[in-house]
């Protein structure tokens, strides 16, 4: 689906001045903005772009327990006024209990993500995504009503969040474009990689996780160590795993083939299959 011509502009300067004339015009009278702030390009843009606008707000930053040790120096260093969440129990801690996280089970986005956001109570909320990222993101729009829903019960609250992506038509050029003409620092780690985000990952790809481990060994030994309580955990507890043993599941996650841990559920997935 390419994006609508409206949305294509010719340089950077007519991207900051839509944006900000955009900010000022839906957002000026929502009282204080929660702005996810990650330490990545798209949010480093977006904070600037709100403190050009002028708009109430405040910056929080979600540790995952999983980010990027880089990142996190970079954000104590050049964005001190911003607050940061924590879960209640690290990623690692949560395996064991919650299975190692796969593609399509990524409890992680819920638990670590999420959930400490969702505390704080501000509703009217600015992310840097944008519309070229992803085919789920070309869904979302620039603005998005998210309906809390069922997760209430973390959030303790009635009211749902609206989301609003000011950046959300921006190409990448114009990103980097943005950083250059304002001057603003960003994390080394882009030399490297075109995106940042948790160190241990079930999204990225086989090649760029040995990228990240050659970095940040230590995370991907916690990983493994965390999967190997969980293997433990589950064999003692009776269960006849999908894999023979940790370092099977491990060489299977890692090539993004698992999709049953236990190897009752396999077998059956394959008998009606055979149907
Ligand atoms: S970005 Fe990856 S590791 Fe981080 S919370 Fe989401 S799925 Fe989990």
């Amino acid at each position: 689906m390419p994006l609508d011509k409206e949305f294509i502009l010719d340089n950077v300067g007519e991207y900051t001045e839509e944006a900000v004339t955009w900010i000022r015009e839906e957002l000026s009278d929502k009282g204080k903005l929660y702005v996810a702030f990650s330490g990545g390009k798209d949010s480093i843009v977006t904070a600037k772009l709100i403190e050009m606008a002028g708009v109430d707000h405040q910056l929080y930053y979600n540790d995952t327990t999983i980010e990027p040790p880089a990142v996190m120096k970079f954000i104590r260093k050049e964005y001190p006024q911003c607050i940061w969440l924590r879960p209640k129990h690290s990623f690692f801690k949560q395996i064991p209990k919650l299975n190692p996280p796969l593609r399509g089970a990524k409890w992680c986005c819920f638990h670590i993500k999420k959930i400490p956001g969702w505390k704080i109570k501000l509703d009217q909320r600015v992310l840097g995504i944008r519309w070229e990222e992803s085919s789920f993101r070309k869904q979302l729009g620039r603005s998005q009503l998210v309906n809390i829903g069922t997760f209430r019960s973390y959030y303790k609250r009635e009211q749902n969040h609206m989301h609003y992506h000011p950046i959300y038509y921006w190409p990448t050029w114009a990103i980097w474009e943005f950083i250059e003409e304002q001057k603003l620092p960003f994390p080394h780690l882009y030399d490297t990689f075109d995106r940042l985000g948790c160190v241990v990952c079930p999204m990225r790809k086989r090649a760029n996780m040995e990228k990240w481990r050659k970095i940040y060994p230590s995370y991907y030994r916690a990983f493994e160590k965390a999967c190997a309580i969980w293997y433990d955990r589950r064999t003692a507890q009776g269960r006849t795993m999908a894999y023979s043993c940790v370092e099977a599941f491990l060489e299977a996650w890692y090539s993004h083939k698992v999709s049953w841990y236990d190897k009752e559920f396999r077998d059956l997935k394959e008998e009606k299959e055979k149907e």
